[in-house]
């Protein structure tokens, strides 16, 4: 129970990795409030935790995370009933293929919104009610935001993801100088290919999934529950002397 008295906010919560991280930390004993656009998707999530515990640990709350107003309402939602934050998972994020010679003005504003200002207006407000709860109480404290191989090699694809991806590596380095002398973490995670709604589409194209089996040392494709894993100990205590640094969970295609 590494997340017994935790407070801890994931967005992007309603499926996928996000979905995966928030039953992993409930898991482990954490209250969790689940962030996303869809209601339904969230409350989904927040049953299937609350089922599983004796006392509900899951909450929902529904925020554009690329919207400032709705991070500050959603900011001002957790100081008031929740009084404090441990540990905040910038899970929320997603992106449609398009090459740069193709690609509008608003393609490339939509993929660094979501992607990459996300991560800068959440960490923003919720690092404020971290620092202060830091200032009064002594608590793991931890920031994970969800990279990806995409910010680690360049992809004709997806060029506005991959930057934006590359963007959010860096912002945790500097953002984890900023938060160090307050004992909070930051770290990021990159995944390789795993399986979410995301990547559904492209994952039906069998070319394309033998191709990721051919380039990964692993053969195959990941799952929700093992990039969350990683989350989770990057979030933990045991990650208490990690910070500013990325981990790369790709099953070994970076390598071949
Ligand atoms: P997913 O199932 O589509 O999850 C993304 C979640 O983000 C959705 O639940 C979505 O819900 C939420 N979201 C999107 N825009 C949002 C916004 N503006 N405000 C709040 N929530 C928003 O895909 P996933 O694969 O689990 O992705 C999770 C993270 O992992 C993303 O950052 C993604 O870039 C990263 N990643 C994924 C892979 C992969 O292979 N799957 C690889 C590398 C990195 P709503 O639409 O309801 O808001």
């Amino acid at each position: 129970m590494r997340f017994a008295q935790t407070i801890a906010l994931i967005t992007g919560a309603g499926s996928g990795i996000g979905r995966a991280t928030a039953l992993r930390l409930s898991g482990e004993g954490a209250k969790v409030i689940l962030v996303g656009r869809t209601k339904q998707k969230l409350e989904e999530t927040a049953d299937e935790i609350n089922k599983k515990s004796r006392i509900p640990l899951a909450e929902i709350f529904v925020a554009d995370c690329t919207d400032a107003e709705d991070v500050a309402e959603l900011a001002e939602y957790v100081e008031r009933y929740y009084g404090d934050l441990h540990v905040l998972i910038n899970n929320a994020g997603g992106s449609r293929n398009s090459r740069i010679l193709d690609m509008s003005e608003q393609e490339w504003d939509d993929v660094q919104d979501v992607n990459l200002k996300s991560v800068f207006l959440v960490s923003k407000a919720l690092g404020k009610i971290m620092v202060d709860g830091a200032r009064r109480q002594v608590h793991n404290r931890a920031i994970v935001n969800i990279a990806s191989l995409s910010g680690h090699q360049a992809g004709a694809e997806i060029p506005h993801y991959s930057a934006a991806k590359a963007g959010v590596i860096n912002l945790t380095r500097s953002l984890a100088l900023e938060l160090a002398p307050y004992e909070i973490r930051v770290n990021s995670v990159s995944p390789g290919f795993v399986e979410t709604p995301l990547t559904e589409q492209g994952l039906k194209n069998e070319r394309f999934v033998r191709a990721i089996q051919k380039n990964t040392a692993l053969q195959r494709v990941g799952n929700p529950e093992e990039i969350g894993s990683v989350i989770a100990f990057a979030a933990s205590s045991d990650a208490s002397y990690m910070t500013g640094s990325d981990l790369l969970v790709d099953g070994g295609w970076l390598i071949k």
